[in-house]
């Protein structure tokens, strides 16, 4: 089907390159690639969001995707997961309009999903042989079942950090891989780099490829579609920053179109323990540089000292958008874990905090009562099941196989 992108230019140096080519960064200067569309034919021709409901998918979104014959599209559902919204957090807090998108319903539990798709299938699709990436455990799971799905060689390494479920996921995929040991994130971007200069590895790292975050517009496409407008404002984790990225794009390309007339004001979450973005931002930086000490946290998904090429593309989706950066302690998060829950969703920590720094932005008068918030929930608790014990703990009370005891315990609750 038709799709609008034209080619990749450079963040950089501005160098324009064409989207058959197997590029990661920019082969001129070493920056950032980013996918172009023609926004004059996109905002003549596109009549509907979604531009092939064949899909009951992120794929019925491949309109504002690089071109991909449908051969070559490796799925499993990925994408238009429910926007639930919140009854018992929403009462607590006062917001009534507070919503939670579901990514834990995901083919492989997490957000990552939207992206692997996306990206393993125009690897297919433009002739790459192999591919590379690390992972705190969520990006690898997904690319491994991706990759032997979709028949396609990936190496995947996994951070030590990662527990041991993650890793196990990975290898039950069948995945190709093994444990990565490092010090610092500076070593984990030093090695990407010479993957491609030494070893000219394609990788599905967020942001050193090039298209894998254009798959996180969707949460942008399948909001408005289920809201029928743009949401005052939203609350992302930020690992690498490809999620708000990505639906920060998504919503200037349906403003751009005239389906919605502004963009909503974009939030990042971090950890206390290694907030760079939230460092940088208070500061009014356009960069961020190594902060804090990411084996601090239990928000693994999201634990990073330090952005890959100094967080722009994050820091400028949260400016741009008057949005924020926040940092959010274990206490927080667990709290959030227990909340969630009683909205029905299990999500794991990293995904517990974008609604921890929600209810903090609330509480500092950031949003407000009338607005419309989204939290993503970008993985499931079921991913690092210890956190699950940690919150929900065991119950305290026992009973013996006796219906005087179930009565007892009937009254004990008092139902
Ligand atoms: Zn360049």
């Amino acid at each position: 089907m038709k799709t609008y992108a034209v080619g990749l230019r450079c963040d950089d140096c501005g160098s324009e390159f064409s989207l058959r080519e197997p590029l990661t960064t920019c082969p001129k200067c070493g920056g950032l690639l980013e996918a172009q569309y023609d926004k004059a034919a996109m905002k003549a021709e596109v009549k509907t969001i979604a531009g092939d409901e064949r899909f009951n998918s992120m794929w019925r979104y491949r309109q504002f995707f690089p071109e991909i014959q449908e051969k070559n599209i490796v799925t499993m559902g990925e994408g238009r997961t429910p926007l639930i919204k919140s009854i018992h957090l929403a009462k607590k807090l006062g917001i009534e309009n507070l919503y939670f998108k579901n990514d834990t319903m995901m083919p492989t539990g997490s957000f990552k999903d939207r992206g692997f798709s996306l990206a393993v299938s125009y690897a297919k699709e433009i002739g790459i042989q192999r591919g590379f990436t690390y992972s705190s455990g969520n990006a690898g799971s997904s690319l491994a079942a991706y990759s032997s799905r979709g028949d396609f060689n990936a190496v995947i390494v996994v951070e030590y950090v990662a527990n041991s479920l993650k890793k196990a996921l990975i290898q039950l995929y069948g995945g190709k891989t093994a444990i990565l040991e490092y010090e610092n994130f500076g070593q984990i971007s030093t090695m990407l780099e010479q993957a491609v200069s030494k070893l000219g590895l394609y990788q599905f790292v967020n942001f050193i490829n090039p298209i894998r975050h254009e798959a996180m517009k969707t949460y942008a496409y399948e909001i408005v579609e289920d809201l029928g407008k743009v949401p005052d404002a939203m609350f992302h984790p930020v690992g690498t920053g490809g999620g708000i990225w990505g639906t920060y794009k998504g919503y200037n390309e349906l403003a751009y179109i005239g389906f919605t007339d502004r963009v909503p004001r974009m939030f990042g979450v971090q950890p206390e323990a290694c907030a760079h973005f939230k460092e940088a931002f208070d500061r009014g930086a356009k960069e961020a540089g190594a902060y804090g000490d990411y084996t601090k946290t239990i928000a693994q998904s999201i634990a990073s000292d330090s952005p890959l090429q100094g967080g722009r593309r994050v820091l400028k989706a949260m400016y741009e958008s008057s949005g924020g950066a926040l940092a959010v302690s274990d206490e927080e998060i667990m709290e959030a874990m227990c909340d969630l829950a009683k909205d029905g969703i299990a999500g794991e920590p990293s995904s517990a905090a974008a609604v921890a720094a929600m209810k903090q932005a609330y509480k500092a008068g950031t949003i407000q009562s009338g607005d419309t918030v989204v939290c993503v929930i970008t993985g499931s608790a079921f991913k690092q099941p210890s956190s699950i014990q940690l919150a929900g703990g065991e119950p305290k009370m026992h009973i013996n196989a006796n219906v005087d005891e179930l009565a007892s315990l009937l009254q004990h609750f008092g139902i």
